[in-house]
């Protein structure tokens, strides 16, 4: 748990929530996968993604042979919102803590799971690929190369887990763009090249 968001009353979120949802996994690593803000399940435990959307990313996550403990996994914002609704105020308020987990980080590869996240991130960088501000649907399932403070990476989106549970269809663009995942954590090192 970070220090800080464990007493931070910034945005009036704490109020209502159980715990603060800080990230978690590899503080260190160079890969981080960002995604809304906490649900039910993540409130109660204070963990991100440890109810169904959290056994999916699992499950794709074993696909490619990433191991959960080796990224880091965290979200954008870090109290729980009435009935699950994302305010940009929220993001707005949180992204401090964001922005120093990312800085601890550094990442190389960003991966953004739903809308929140990927507009946070294309709001706060240069893409020449993307121009103007695009929805995940027409943006998830690419890899961009992207200039941001840290410097230059690449940022795959992706749809939400949840969102995904909701449409099979999803899933399998979930699928395929972890495939996308995997050649690029291959290239980079971070996982043995398929045979
Ligand atoms: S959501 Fe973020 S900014 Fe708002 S109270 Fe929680 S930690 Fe603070």
């Amino acid at each position: 748990m970070n220090p800080l968001c464990s007493r931070c009353t910034t945005c009036g979120l704490y109020q209502q929530a159980t715990n603060y949802v800080w990230g978690q996994g590899n503080e260190k690593s160079r890969v981080v996968f960002i995604g809304e803000a906490p649900g039910k399940e993540e409130d109660l435990r204070g963990l991100p993604f440890c109810g169904r959307s959290g056994a999916l990313l699992d499950q794709l996550f074993a696909e490619i042979g990433l191991k959960r403990e080796a990224v880091r996994i965290t979200n954008t914002i870090r109290c729980r919102p009435p009935e699950n609704r994302i305010d940009d105020r929220y993001v707005d308020c949180c992204e401090d803590f964001l922005c120093q987990e990312l800085g601890l980080c550094r990442p190389q590869v960003i991966v953004t799971l739903g809308a929140t996240a990927s507009t946070w991130l294309q709001n706060r960088t240069q893409c020449e690929a993307l121009g103007k501000v695009a929805t995940v649907s027409r943006i998830q399932g690419q890899a961009y190369e992207i200039m941001t403070l840290l410097g230059r990476m690449i940022w795959i989106p992706m749809y939400h887990p949840a969102a995904a549970l909701r449409d099979p269809a999803r899933v399998n663009d979930m699928h395929n763009t972890f495939q996308i995942l995997h050649d690029f954590l291959c290239r980079l090192g971070k996982l043995p090249m398929p045979v």
